[in-house]
C-alpha cells in the first residue's frame, strides 16, 4: 500500500518499484489523501496565457480539474499495474494533522492489511507544499491507531504493518556515516520497467509531468539513485523499522557488484532515444 498526498506522487516516487511488484504478482493499493486539484495547474495556466483561450479549459472549476486529474491517474495506475486506487479527495490545502483523517487512513490500513507501506520521508524536500509531510505524519499516526485496535472496542483486531519504506530523500550518499546517517538504505533497480514509469508520468499531462519533464526527472533523480545503487535507474528508500536476520545479510546484487567498473553498466540507456516524446 502506498500513502501519498497527491495523485502523481505515487508514480514519481515509487512507480518503478510498484511496476516490479505488479510483475511479481503482488497486489498494490494506492491510497491518495487529497484530490490535488489546486496544485500543478499547468494545463489551465497555459490556457490563461493565450490571447484567445479555450474557455472550456480556462474556466474549468475545481470538480472539472479533479475529474481530469483522476482520469490521468487511472491511466497511469493501469500502466504501472496498481490493483486499486483509493482516493479520499480531501482538499490539498490541508496543512495540519487531523484526527478524522487519521481514522480514515487507519480504516483503510485495517481493511487492506498491507505487508508493506510506502510513503514520503516526513521531511520531504518539496517545500512548496508541506502536504507531503502531513500525509506521512497521517500515515504514521494511522499505523499507530490500527496497531491499537481492540476487537471488543473497535470491532476489529489490531494490525501491524511489517515494514514502512520512506521515499524522496533528497541526497544519495552511499555510506551510512555521511549526512549523519540520513540516507536511503534500500534501492530498487527500476531499469527493466523504466519505460513504464515514463509512460505513467506521461499520463500527467495536465500538470506538466509528461514528455521532457518525465525523462529529465527520471534521468536525474532515478539516475542519481542508480549511480548510488550501481544500476542505470533506481528508486531509493529509507526503512522505518530495523530488520532482523539470522546472519549478516549481503544481497545477491552486492555480491555481484564491482565498484570499480559498475559505472560502465549504469550508463548505457539513452532515455530520449529509447522512449521518444
Ligand atoms: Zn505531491
Amino acid at each position: 500500500m502506498t500513502v501519498y498526498a497527491h495523485p502523481a506522487d505515487t508514480i514519481t516516487n515509487c512507480g518503478g518499484t510498484l511496476a516490479r511488484h505488479a510483475d511479481a504478482g503482488d497486489e498494490i493499493v494506492a491510497l491518495i489523501l487529497t484530490h490535488g486539484g489546486r496544485i500543478h495547474a499547468n494545463r489551465y495556466a497555459e490556457e490563461w496565457r493565450k490571447d484567445n483561450p479555450d474557455e472550456a479549459i480556462a474556466a474549468a472549476g475545481l470538480d472539472d480539474i479533479v475529474e481530469f486529474k483522476k482520469a490521468e491517474l487511472r491511466r497511469a495506475a493501469d500502466i504501472v499495474g496498481i490493483s486499486r486506487v483509493v482516493t479520499l479527495d480531501h482538499d490539498d490545502s490541508s496543512a495540519a494533522l487531523q484526527d478524522s483523517l487519521v481514522d480514515e487512513v487507519a480504516a483503510q490500513i485495517a481493511a487492506e492489511r498491507p505487508d508493506v507501506i510506502i510513503c514520503d520521508y516526513p521531511q520531504n524536500p518539496v517545500v512548496a507544499g508541506n502536504t507531503h509531510t502531513v500525509a506521512t505524519t497521517t500515515a504514521l499516526a494511522a499505523l499507530g491507531r490500527a496497531g491499537t485496535y481492540l476487537r471488543n472496542l473497535d470491532g476489529q483486531s489490531e494490525y501491524h504493518v511489517k515494514q514502512v519504506f520512506l521515499t524522496s530523500l533528497p541526497v544519495y550518499p552511499v555510506d551510512g556515516l555521511s549526512l549523519f546517517g540520513v540516507r536511503n538504505d534500500v534501492f530498487v533497480d527500476i531499469t527493466p520497467v523504466v519505460g513504464r514509469k515514463i509512460a505513467a508520468m506521461d499520463c500527467f499531462d495536465s500538470q506538466g509531468y509528461s514528455g521532457l519533464f518525465a525523462r529529465k526527472l527520471i534521468e536525474s533523480a532515478n539516475g542519481e539513485a542508480g549511480r548510488a545503487a550501481g544500476v542505470n535507474f533506481a528508486e531509493g528508500y529509507y526503512r522505518l523499522y530495523n530488520e532482523t536476520h539470522g546472519t549478516l545479510p549481503v544481497t545477491p546484487a552486492a555480491m555481484e557488484v564491482d565498484p570499480l567498473t559498475r559505472h560502465v553498466s549504469y550508463s548505457r540507456i539513452d532515455l530520449r532515444r529509447e522512449y521518444p516524446v
